[in-house]
């Protein structure tokens, strides 16, 4: 059968056994009221309609039950957490104890920027990936600044080689190894957000280590996307989003992972608060802090409830889904994409994307040259929903939880017109 046809992708859906997910999702839709082909997890996942009864529950147990809701109920408010962080443990390859649900993304950087970046005279550089997130530079800058340091000298950023778009694992080894006895802290994106570069992280992590570096890792491109074991791989701290792929809803919570290693012993220094006291005696009042066992001492304050009650439903998903036939679907799914795009054979369109799946996510970074914004307007007025990065990149994510084969091939027919026209 021909790839490029509907008839190939409605087959290809047949036989999807993730297929009846997507029915548990709603899909904006566009102007005439249809749903829209949505390729935009990579910035906010879509809404299982499963969470409007998880929140309704916590709003009615407010009403009933007022401050007993913290001790009444299944889960009570107290304990609230705990399932969705076994949830998002077995997602990332955390033992029990490592993950912990807390704040938003950025303060997570901080937070453990505090307990892993505290630079000596000798040992203060940090590294970072090609063109980080952002609010990541924002707060590496800042954290450089207030220990004194000129960011000119201590952060240290990958660049790919004049005329390729992503980075060359042996020139990151490379720089590890010339700025080695320097380096404080090799911090990464798992799945870089502009051009969904992903890298080799055991590697990396070993890497980093024999230079006596700290490894941190943001998975907000990577939580939900791909398969991911941060106990085995000995990186130190983690910290993710769960409004992306994981679909928690817009600015919910986040993740933060902490290994087991940092958990004894001489405790890591760490700012606390009291919902990182010990749960058996947090409401005694004590004046001293005993900390919680694991990544839960650096919890500040007590979890909104709706945030937790919100995203309840995505992550029950990825538990009955499975991280393992979510990426085996995701694999086939951008190949899928990527193979259509090739395809067109159009000089404008450049997948700034690795080929190799190892070397990916679900997300296809197209670089338009010359940038014409008029496509990425086309595309978003015929009902389809990605991104437009500067300078000229349009970021397109088929996510195997609720999209489909049929999605990517109406996505191809839908650019391939508008090249035609332009
Ligand atoms: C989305 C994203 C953020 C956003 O940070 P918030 O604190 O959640 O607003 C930060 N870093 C990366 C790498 C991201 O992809």
């Amino acid at each position: 059968m021909e790839p490029a046809s509907l008839e190939y992708a409605l087959a290809k859906d047949e036989q999807d056994p993730l297929g009846s997910f997507r029915e548990r999702y709603a899909l904006p839709v566009n102007r005439d009221g249809d749903p829209s082909i949505y390729f935009c997890g990579h910035s906010l996942g879509l809404q299982a309609f499963q969470s409007n009864y998880y929140v309704k529950e916590e709003m009615d147990r407010w009403a009933r039950l007022g401050v007993k809701g913290h001790f009444d109920g299944e889960p009570a408010w107290v304990d609230y957490q705990d399932k969705l962080q076994q949830i998002l443990s077995g997602l990332t390859g955390a033992n029990p104890g490592e993950v912990v649900i807390m704040n938003t993304l950025t303060v997570n950087i901080h937070l453990m920027l505090v307990s892993f970046y505290r630079p000596t005279r000798d040992r203060y550089k940090v590294l970072v990936e090609y063109s980080p997130f952002p609010s990541d530079q924002y707060a590496i800058k800042s954290q450089i600044r207030y220990h004194g340091f000129a960011v000119e000298d201590a952060l240290i950023e990958l660049k790919p080689r004049t005329g390729e778009y992503k980075v060359r694992m042996e020139d990151i080894e490379e720089i590890i190894d010339l700025h080695g006895p320097s380096l404080a802290l090799v911090y990464f994106g798992s799945v870089n957000y502009l051009n969904g570069q992903a890298y080799s992280l055991p590697s990396l992590v070993q890497k980093a280590h024999a230079a006596g570096a700290f490894f941190g890792l943001d998975l907000a491109h990577g939580a939900g996307n791909l398969l991911l074991k941060l106990h085995e791989w000995e990186v130190d701290f983690a910290v993710w989003c769960t409004y992306k792929y994981l679909n928690g809803g817009p600015n919910s919570l986040a993740g933060c992972f902490i290994h087991q290693k940092h958990h004894a012993g001489t405790p890591i220094p760490r700012f606390e608060g009291w919902y990182g006291h010990d749960l058996q005696r947090r409401f005694i009042m004590e004046p001293d802090f005993i900390p919680m066992p694991g990544a839960a001492a650096w919890q500040l304050s007590g979890p909104p409830i709706l945030s937790l009650a919100g995203m309840r439903a995505g992550l029950e998903d990825f538990e009955e889904a499975g991280m393992e036939r979510l990426r085996n679907k995701s694999v086939q799914l951008t190949a899928y994409l990527g193979s259509l795009l090739d395809s067109l054979q159009d000089p404008r369109l450049v997948i700034i994307t690795p080929a190799d799946p190892e070397m990916r996510g679900c997300q296809l970074s197209l670089r338009l040259d010359p940038p014409d914004k008029r496509i990425f307007h086309r595309l978003m007025d015929s009902g389809v929903v990605v991104d437009w990065r500067e300078p000229g990149i349009i970021r397109v994510a088929p996510v195997p939880m609720y999209n489909s084969f049929r999605d990517v091939y109406a996505f191809y027919v839908i650019l391939k017109q508008i090249l035609k026209d332009l």
